[in-house]
């Protein structure tokens, strides 16, 4: 069989990230994720200017960048784990252009309990594990368990951009819900339990499509 190819929608902070990470672990595929890979590269002289002038004003960076950061990571993926894109229309054509989906799974979860993950969500400078001030904290305060290295928050983890970030989800990214929802492509998954019941719920759907 060959490997599954899955997208997850869901707005900021729904457990896309901690979710791809659980399909690449179970089924060997590639995490393409495009916040990593802009991230990776903010400073990338474009023809739009640099991703850090749009990033930390929560706003989405120019389709040519990020379709092209995403033809390149599928080029030779077999299967793989899409979190992150496509977040309008316009990318979800051009995805659709490029490859074929066994599943689209969408994770729903209230603005009010995004509002708390995204501002208490710190990450590991060293490692990049996520950890949660309130929900899920480290043993010493600021300071990652797994490899001592320090806890900080995304520039845009502040309380006005994750605001900014989440408007910007509910304008432009809810009509790609809409476009796979019409097509009968979408499968609606509570993603306000525990990751583990989120992933259980996953992984059937996985199974289903596959
Ligand atoms: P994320 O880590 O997925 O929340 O992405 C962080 C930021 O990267 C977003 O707020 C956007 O500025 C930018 N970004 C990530 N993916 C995309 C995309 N598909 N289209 C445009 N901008 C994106």
């Amino acid at each position: 069989m060959s490997q599954p190819k899955v997208l997850l929608l869901g707005p900021p902070g729904a457990g896309k990230g901690t979710q791809s990470s659980n399909v690449v672990d179970e089924y060997g595929v590639d995490h393409v994720t495009t916040g990593d890979a802009l991230r990776a590269n903010k400073d990338m002289e474009t023809d739009h200017g640099t991703p850090r002038e749009y990033m930390e004003a929560g706003e989405l960076v120019p389709d040519p960048v990020v379709d092209e950061i995403v033809r390149a990571a599928l080029e030779d993926t077999d299967g793989f784990a899409l979190d992150g894109y496509p977040r309008n229309l316009s990318q979800a054509e051009y995805l659709d252009d490029i490859t074929d989906l066994d599943l689209v799974a969408l994770l729903e979860v209230d603005r009010e309990e995004l509002m708390a993950r995204l501002t208490g969500r710190r990450i590991c400078d060293g490692c990049g594990s996520n950890y949660h001030v309130e929900f899920n904290p480290p043993e010493e305060s600021g300071v990652c368990d797994g490899c001592g290295g320090e806890l900080i928050q995304r520039d845009d983890d502040d309380d006005e951009t994750v605001r900014e970030r989440l408007d910007v989800f509910d304008e432009n990214t809810q009509p790609v819900v809409d476009y796979y929802d019409d097509e009968g492509e979408l499968v609606r998954i509570d993603g306000h339990g525990t990751p583990d019941e989120v992933w259980e719920a996953l992984h059937e759907e996985i199974e289903a499509a596959t």
